[in-house]
């Protein structure tokens, strides 16, 4: 993946700084002083792919990766302006059910600790249907309004014969409108433009739960 910037990139980075993790029951999150974007997805989608990606580093969500810290929400603020912040993967099938209701209490509590939160992109695999878990996560952020928008990730995996068929059918199975919907790669950075419009243009809409300014 290539660091070159290309003179009309929607988001250019000028700094970029981990604030830190917020764990379970531990009380802590960065104060929320600047608008933020949230990143969520299933395990292995791609999530810290396309984040390197946006901000075209390329070690730069390891840290979310790494053992002890993927039950975590990473915090990471750009150019002094918003923070990106990265949910904990979910999903993994033998991750047990204490475990997983453990994500489900962190990304809850991070939802309403929040009040500068403008929007979520969820990542959903372009090759596999939508999972029980991708499904529940994209109902509860329709149910509770915030403004949500769908990354298909790899869809350089697919051949051009098949990505019609599969982008409507997540579509169709997600209950999604092809409006909310952008496809990506982190091969082919296809997206990632897109991905890095939307943020912005997120940042710098109002705070869906009509929060503190
Ligand atoms: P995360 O667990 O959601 O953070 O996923 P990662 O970004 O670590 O990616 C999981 C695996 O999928 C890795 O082996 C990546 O190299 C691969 N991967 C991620 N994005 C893409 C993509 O757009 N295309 C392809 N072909 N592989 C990808």
């Amino acid at each position: 993946m290539s660091d070159e910037r290309p003179a009309d990139d929607p988001l250019v980075i000028r700094h970029l700084e981990f604030l830190g993790g917020m764990a379970v029951g531990a009380n802590w999150r960065p104060e929320p002083r600047l608008p933020e974007v949230a990143f969520a997805g299933r395990s292995n989608v791609g999530k810290s792919s396309l984040l390197n990606a946006i901000v075209r580093r390329r070690a730069f969500a390891r840290v979310s990766n790494t053992p002890g810290r993927t039950q975590e929400i990473n915090f990471f603020e750009v150019n002094r302006a918003f923070v990106i912040v990265d949910l904990p993967g979910y999903g993994y099938a033998r991750v047990a059910r204490e475990k997983r209701r453990s994500w489900q209490g962190l990304i809850d509590e991070f939802l309403r600790s929040s009040p500068q939160l403008r929007g979520v992109v969820v990542l959903v695999d372009a090759r596999r249907d939508p999972t029980p878990d991708d499904l529940e996560m994209l109902e509860h952020l329709a149910d509770i309004g915030i403004p949500t928008l769908v990354a298909i990730t790899k869809v350089d995996k697919l051949s051009s014969r098949e990505r019609e068929g599969r982008l409507s059918r997540i579509c169709e199975l997600a209950g999604l409108d092809p409006a909310q919907v952008v496809p990506c790669s982190a091969v082919t950075r296809e997206g990632r433009d897109e991905i890095a419009a939307a943020v912005v243009a997120l940042v710098e809409a109002p705070p869906w739960q009509g929060g503190p300014e």
